[in-house]
């Protein structure tokens, strides 16, 4: 269908919709059930047959694999088939735990899936995009990603960046009054906008005309893509390890395998103990529980309001060092009160709070009559008519709908009884150029404000505006604007900032007719100005103290704002966020610095304040060319740039611009600050909690190995059987690591100093432990080895099964050990995290199992151990968690 050859009536009849009321909610359910969803086609999901296929690609399950043919070879069929077993069992929970990750990572990507403003039934509001039918009407706004294909019906200076689609990446315009008698191709159809591209100024109403695979973009994305499996350096680090492990222990074993011969061990032997190390040495559980623990950590970031869109992101949070952070709305409140009017040179005082409609003006604490000063009404008038917010009465308060500055400047118009929609239909707007962050302000064009004529009303901020203005009003008269005055305005100005009021300035020009050419550097000049407004946007309480935190942790916080440099810093002073007005800086005098000269700059500044998006980059680049992991946060379609060069983006879930939250890494559910103060926290905790059980299983790993390279030394009977040791590597230990992995972190986490990204996983620190620690782990099991050899010397059966118990127990006691580097136990609290207690007692209960079920006996060649011998394990079992806690005292 060409529906850019038809004009707005046609589109309209022909998919029977209402331009002001859109499509019944009945009607849109009965056409999504005709024309389906509107999304691509699903990216295709692996098989389950590719996943455990995928479980046996791993290098360490293939030397698993062979172990159990070389078993069936030397004639130990039993211990082939619990090999095979076992790695099946891996392999299955290995599917499981990745479908839940993979689970939790789709509900993820659920949650800040796109949605579209649309007209239903008399009403707007915001839906998932998925549900959009053709006929739907759709309002569009600077920063929008295109839900489906649209033709519009209305539209003011739409600017269209249509990348996605043509590659073509400067924005175009587009008019809904163009029509078409022939036909044109995609990148030239003024009328339309196509699924995937980009609103980046500008506003329209539109009605979809196309969803899902019948979009341009559907078209061409028939092709399915599988998605990539994405791993993170963690996961690279650990499957390095995991390689060099395997390389090692083969090595190991060749060398065993070689001195045993020499030795005049029998072959068959001498196998079965390789394969026996090979065993040993593998961290089997180790990659599955990786990616789940990251999975779970991102689900528990998502109650902390704060969404992760990468697993990669989990990680790179826990080092962030410098965090940039947005004023409005981020930092503070966002709920805007206007208390001070200057205009016709007296400051006025507004009473009331927040939204509400009752407040008065005064004058020398004495109420007066708005319309007693002519120029306050001109300023009332333009505060409402140039404005785009709505009032709402909510059940317990007002809110706004849009903008809070603008909601603030309505609430100022009903305190003196002027509404907006009455205003409005007798003003009519007919023309505007949309507010964006670089001019700094916004105009519409009205009629009938005066006779015959048509005027501009512009506000913005009061230091652009000011420099625009060549005559001030004063007494409902325009007279010249020269520099005396315009200093007595500054002045006030810079008195309302220090305040830590934001303020905005109103202007007004008049033209015979509606200019033809709307041009902004011509309209937005020559004004004459009206007047100051100073209202309060109170500090986030929580920011405070999340900013306390942040120093605590060694993490910067720096705030970066579009607004005036006094405002800036008197609330980044009552933030406690920077104390002398030298940590400040404007936005302009960066232009004249270098990088260099900024790389400096940035080490000492706190606040940037007037600052226009493309500093942000500048900004992000010199603090990390200062080796800083930044967090920067924005929301607007300018920000982008910003946002993507940054290690972390972070874009506002609320106000946030669907471009802004498509290019970040993290989203903000509830555009605070502290969100992501608790986002950084909970990556130190993930990474810390990798970090432990890594350390619990690896040095296990390596405590068995240890013990079975020992007593081939001593020329002992292989104390440990290859079946034993996979039971304690892929089973009884994994539980403990789990819950390890759920550890609430350290209370002390965010007193230390962020980690350095480059910092391998396995530092001095962490191989020092895991050698003490298995060094701890074969003395205990060998001693408790020796000793049930002593007693029972031609019982091998019951010594091993005493060796096998104590080196389970050992683990299961060290567990608890692991869990902080440098607190004890008892000041951690023993039972304090319930899901070590649960799964270690798990453990205990199935090695109870296999040594004293009778059928599981033969199979885990275990002996049904008696009063004399659990002394003998309960005295070895101990010693690791001994050591451990030992350690932390001595490193202390
Ligand atoms: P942040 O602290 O998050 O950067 P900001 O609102 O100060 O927020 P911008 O949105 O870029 O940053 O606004 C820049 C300046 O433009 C503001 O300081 C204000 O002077 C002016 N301004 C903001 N909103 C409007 C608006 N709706 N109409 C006109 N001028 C505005």
């Amino acid at each position: 269908m060409k529906w850019y050859m038809k004009n707005k009536t046609e589109v309209i009849k022909e998919l029977q919709t209402d331009v002001e009321k859109g499509l019944t909610q009945a009607e849109v359910d009965s056409r999504l059930e005709k024309y389906g969803p509107n999304s691509l086609k699903e990216e295709k999901k692996r098989s389950l047959l590719s996943r455990i296929l995928a479980q046996f690609a791993d290098f360490l399950v293939l030397i698993l694999i062979a172990a159990a043919i070389i078993s069936v070879f030397v004639g130990e069929s039993t211990d082939a088939i619990v090999i095979i077993a076992i790695v099946m069992l891996n392999a299955f929970l290995g599917v499981y735990q990745e479908g839940k990750a993979e689970k939790s990572l789709d509900a993820l990507k659920k949650m800040s899936s796109p949605t579209a403003k649309v007209i239903r039934d008399g009403k707007t509001s915001t839906v998932d995009a998925n549900t959009l039918v053709p006929g739907d009407i759709v309002l569009l706004d600077a920063g929008d990603i295109m839900p489906a294909d649209l033709r519009f019906v209305e539209s003011s200076n739409l600017k269209i960046e249509e990348a996605s689609l043509t590659g073509e990446s400067v924005p175009v315009d587009k008019n809904s009054s163009a029509e078409y008698n022939e036909e044109v191709s995609l990148g030239d159809r003024k009328n339309m906008g196509y699924m995937s591209t980009v609103v980046t100024y500008g506003r329209a109403k539109s009605i979809v005309v196309g969803t899902g695979p019948d979009t341009e973009i559907g078209k061409i994305a028939t092709a399915i893509q599988v998605s990539d499996v994405e791993t993170t350096p963690l996961q690279k680090q650990l499957n390095g390890l995991g390689k060099v492990l395997g390389i090692t222990t083969i090595i190991i074993c060749a060398i065993v395998f070689g001195v045993g011969l020499l030795q005049g061990e029998g072959v068959l032997e001498m196998l079965m103990i390789s394969i026996s190390l090979a065993v040993a040495a593998i961290p089997e559980g180790l990659p599955a529980i990786v990616t789940i623990v990251l999975a779970l950590g991102m689900n528990r970031m998502v109650k902390r309001h704060a969404i992760v869109k990468k697993l990669l992101a989990v990680e790179t949070l826990g080092s962030t060092t410098v965090i940039c952070s947005d004023k409005t709305g981020t930092l503070t409140q966002n709920e805007m009160t206007v208390v001070k009017v200057y205009t016709d040179e007296t400051i006025i005082d507004v009473t009331g709070t927040g939204y509400s409609p009752e407040g008065e003006f005064k004058l020398d604490e004495k109420s007066i009559d708005y319309k007693s000063i002519p120029d306050l009404k001109t300023l009332l008038s333009i505060a409402t008519l140039s404005n785009d917010a709505e009032i709402e009465k909510g059940e317990e308060s007002y809110k706004v709908v849009g903008d809070p500055t603008e909601g603030s400047l309505i609430t100022l118009g009903t305190k003196a009884g002027i509404q907006k929609k009455d205003i409005n239909k007798t003003f009519k707007r007919i023309e505007e150029i949309p507010f964006d962050s670089e001019r700094k302000m916004m105009t519409t064009f009205h009629e009938n404000f005066l006779p015959e004529r048509v005027v501009s009303f512009t506000k913005g901020a009061p230091d652009i505006i000011i420099d625009k203005c060549s005559h001030i009003s004063i007494k409902g008269r325009p007279v010249p604007f020269d520099s005396q005055l315009k200093k007595e305005t500054m002045t006030i100005n810079s008195q309302f900032s220090k305040d830590a009021l934001r303020v905005l300035a109103f202007a007004y020009k008049e033209y015979p007719a509606l200019p033809r050419d709307i041009d902004k550097k011509e309209i937005e000049s020559d004004m004459t100005f009206v007047g100051l407004v100073g209202m309060i946007d109170p500090a986030r309480p929580e920011a405070k103290a999340a900013i306390a935190k942040c120093k605590d942790a060694g993490i910067k916080t720096i705030m970066i704002t579009g607004d005036y440099k006094e405002t800036a810093f008197a609330i980044a002073k009552q933030l406690g966020l920077a104390e002398k007005e030298s940590e400040a800086m404007m936005g302009a005098e960066l232009d004249n610095l270098s990088d260099e000269q900024l790389q400096t700059k940035v080490k000492t500044t706190k606040v940037f304040a007037r600052v226009s998006p493309d500093h942000k980059v500048r900004i992000v680049e010199a603090l990390k060319r200062n080796g800083n992991i930044t967090a920067m946060t924005g929301d607007g379609v300018n920000d982008a740039p910003a946002l993507k060069k940054a290690d972390i983006g972070v874009s506002m879930g609320i106000t946030g611009t669907d471009v802004a939250k498509n290019t970040a890494e993290l989203i903000l559910t509830d555009d605070n600050f502290a969100s992501i103060v608790s986002a950084v926290e909970e990556g130190r905790v993930i990474y810390d909690n990798i970090r432990k059980f890594v350390y619990f299983l690896l040095s296990c790993n390596i405590g068995e190995i240890l013990i079975i390279f020992i007593s081939i030394l001593a020329n002992l009977p292989v104390p440990l059987l290859p079946i034993q040791l996979l039971w304690l590597n892929l089973v009884t230990d994994s539980f403990p690591a789990l819950a390890l992995g759920m550890e609430k972190g350290d209370p002390d986490i965010m007193e230390k100093k962020p980690r350095d990204p480059k910092e391998p996983l396995l530092n001095k620190d962490l191989v020092t432990r895991i050698i003490v620690q298995s060094i701890a782990i074969a003395a205990a099991t060998l001693s408790a080895y020796l000793i049930a050899l002593n007693f029972y010397p031609d019982k091998i059966e019951e010594s091993r099964t005493i060796a096998f118990t104590t080196l389970i127990l050992a683990e299961l006691l060290r567990s608890y050990s692991t869990r902080s580097q440098t607190h004890t136990i008892f000041e951690i609290g023993i039972f304090s995290n319930r899901t070590l207690v649960y799964g270690t007692l798990f453990s205990f209960g199935l090695t109870l199992a296999v040594i004293y079920i009778p059928f599981l006996q033969p199979i885990f060649d275990t002996f049904p151990m008696g009063w004399q011998d659990w002394k003998i394990v309960l005295t070895f079992a101990f010693v690791p968690l001994i050591v451990g806690e030992l350690f932390k005292f001595v490193k202390r």
